[in-house]
C-alpha cells in the first residue's frame, strides 16, 4: 500500500465513500457511541460533528462536540482494513488534490 496523505473531507464526501450499513453504522455511533471525557461517559445526546478526516490508513476521524457539555470529542471509525472503499477514496483523494 503505498503512503498516502490524511485528508480532511465533508459530509457530503462522507457520504460518498460509504455504503448504506456503513452509514446507519456511522449514524449510529455518533448518535449512541462517542465517549466523551468530560462527561466520562458515551455522549448520551450524541455530538455535533466539526471536522472529518480520511486518514492515511482510509479509517474516518471524527472531531466534534459532545451535545451535553460541549467539549471536544473524538471517534476513529476503522474502515481502512478491509479495503472496503473500492477505491472511491482514490478518487476523492484525487479529486481534492485537483480542487
Ligand atoms: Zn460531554
Amino acid at each position: 500500500m503505498s503512503i498516502q496523505s490524511e485528508i480532511k473531507i465533508n459530509q457530503f464526501q462522507l457520504a460518498l465513500l460509504l455504503d448504506e450499513s456503513d452509514k446507519d453504522f456511522f449514524k449510529c455511533s455518533i448518535a449512541h457511541n462517542v465517549y466523551c471525557l468530560n462527561c466520562r461517559d458515551v455522549a448520551k445526546n450524541g455530538i455535533d460533528i466539526t471536522e472529518l478526516y480520511l486518514t492515511e490508513f482510509n479509517d474516518i476521524r471524527v472531531h466534534g462536540r459532545c451535545k451535553i457539555c460541549n467539549c471536544e470529542v473524538r471517534r476513529l471509525f476503522e474502515f481502512g482494513e478491509e479495503d472496503k472503499f473500492n477505491n472511491k477514496d482514490k478518487k476523492l483523494r484525487k479529486s481534492i488534490q485537483a480542487s
